[in-house]
This record gives structure tokens, sequence and C-alpha cells, in this order.
């Protein structure tokens, strides 16, 4: 028996199949589009495909990210905050704060050390400080996503950004460019400049050592050293990062489908690096 989570995020959607014995056996991610069911629809196949099961093999479903009403074959819905928070305990047991920056919402997260939400805080209502605005500067610069931490991390001599905004901060990098500064340096500003605004929505809820960060902007080691060097600390980072939140509502899965709201944190199946 298998259990699913699917994710359906603004910017991508994602989907995990974990076993009986909550390990994973199966992910997927893609882009949502215009059409979210069918993003729902595919990122769940493709998991399955990935997995080698059918949709008869997965006994329950639940969707999470802010299209799970829109996930046709779920069984159930749980908030994105319920789910990041469960995943990233799950890779990471000793997490108590959460910072999940998407493609277009911050969330800073404090959970208990029994996984309980004891606080949390958002950012959703503009693009500062999301995954948007660095996909803003990166198109601006003529860089991939995957290219601008990198470059972020081989400036010695930072600019500062004043711009938190995604318009003006295009404008503000343009204007840098044309001034002949170096993009690596424009790219360590706006990393530094975005991990200034999480630092300040996590600060929001208390910042509880361990720090786990999730979303897609995490895979971006610019991001990480950015709010690592803000923070003075170091933090959690899984290669499935990205996949946390769905993760987390697989793990839900299993538990409303074995009927157990009790959470039964579970570690060791899965690949995880950076642990503190
Ligand atoms: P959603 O809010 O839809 O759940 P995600 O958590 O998937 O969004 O995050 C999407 C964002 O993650 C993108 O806007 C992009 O900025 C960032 N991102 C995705 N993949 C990478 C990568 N390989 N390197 C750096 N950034 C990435």
């Amino acid at each position: 028996m298998h259990f699913a989570g699917v994710d359906v995020g603004s910017t991508t959607t994602k989907a995990a199949l974990l076993d009986q014995d909550r390990a994973l056996v199966g992910k997927s991610l893609l882009p949502t589009g215009a059409n979210v069911v069918r993003a729902a629809q595919q990122a769940f196949q493709l998991a399955l495909d990935e997995a080698g099961l059918e949709e008869h093999d997965i006994a329950y479903v639940v969707g999470t990210g802010y299209g799970r009403y829109k996930v046709p074959f779920g069984h159930a819905q749980v908030t994105e905050i319920s789910c990041h928070a469960r995943g990233a305990m799950r890779v990471f047991p000793g997490t108590r704060t959460i910072l999940d920056i998407g493609g277009q919402d911050t969330k800073a997260i404090r959970v208990s050390p029994s996984g309980e939400i004891l606080d949390f805080s958002m950012n959703d209502k503009c693009a500062a400080g999301t995954g948007r605005f660095l996909d803003a500067a990166a198109t601006v610069m003529g860089l991939t996503i995957e290219e601008i931490g990198p470059v972020s991390l081989t400036s010695s001599a930072p600019l500062r950004i004043t711009n938190v905004c995604t318009v003006f901060v295009e404008q503000e990098i343009m204007s840098h460019m044309s001034r002949g500064r170096k993009a690596q340096d424009i790219l360590r500003g706006v990393h530094s400049a975005i991990a200034g605004r999480s630092l300040a929505l996590m600060r929001r809820v208390g910042i509880d050592p361990e720090v786990t960060f999730t979303g897609g902007v995490s895979r971006n080691p610019g991001m990480v050293a950015a709010i690592e060097e803000r923070l003075g600390a170091k933090i959690n980072v899984s290669p499935l990062s990205q996949h946390l939140g769905a993760i987390g509502a697989a793990m839900f899965a299993v538990e409303r489908a074995q009927g157990s709201p009790a959470p039964r944190p579970l570690v060791g199946e899965l690949h995880v690096v950076g642990g503190h």
C-alpha cells in the first residue's frame, strides 16, 4: 500500500509517494502553468511512473499548496504550513523553525518538538523576497535561476541593493550594470537583500534552532549562504527541499489512512545532507 502528497504551488507542482514504512518511492516536479488540475494530475502520474506504480496502488492522497482544492483525486487537503513543517521534521527531526521560500510567497513557521505549529508568518502580498524576485533578477542579468546563486558566491565586494520591490530592483540592477559593476557583486547584494527580508519574517515568529530551509529557493546556494551569514548560524537544507511540502502531505496521507492523528517521526530512509 502506498500514499501520495501533491503540492500544487503557484509556480511548481510537486508529488511525492511514500510506502507504508514512509520511505520515499517516487517524486515529480513540473511547472504549474495555467491548468492547475492538469498539473496536479500530471505530477501524480509522473511520480507513479517513477515508482513503477498504478493509481489503484495508492490508498490515500493529500493535496496541499495554493491549488490543493484542485487535486480532483485527493481524499483530503492540508495547508502548506502544516505540510512543510511535517516534511521538514521528517528529514531534520530537530527542526524548530522553518523558512519556506517559494515562487510567490515566503513563510516562517515555528514548531514545537512534537511538531505542533506554534506560530507562522507569511508574505504573499507581493513578489518582494520570493522566488519571483530572484527569477526577475536572473532574467535582467541574462542568467538562469540555477546560475545566479553560484555566481553571487564569487563576489568579494557585495553591493548594497536598496530595492526589494521586483519592479524597482530591475531598474536598480540595470543601472549598476550600465555603470560596469560586476554581476557577482550585484547578485550578492540581491541575495543579501532577500535574506534580510527573510530574517525579518522569521523574527516575527521567533527563531529557534534548528532552522530548516524549504521551497524551491532553498536550492539556490547563494540564498543558503546569505541567510546563514545574516543569521550567524548554519541552517538545514536537504536535496529534497523543494519536495518537503509534498512529502509532508504524503506523511499526512499515511496517518489519515491509518487513522492515527499522532505524528510518528521516522528518520533514516530519506537521503539527508546538511543536518547540523
Ligand atoms: P511554489 O511556490 O510554486 O511551491 P517552489 O517552492 O517550487 O514554488 O519554488 C519555485 C522557485 O524556486 C522559483 O521561482 C525559483 O526562483 C526557485 N528555484 C527552483 N529551482 C531552483 C534551482 N535549481 N536553483 C535555484 N532556484 C530555484
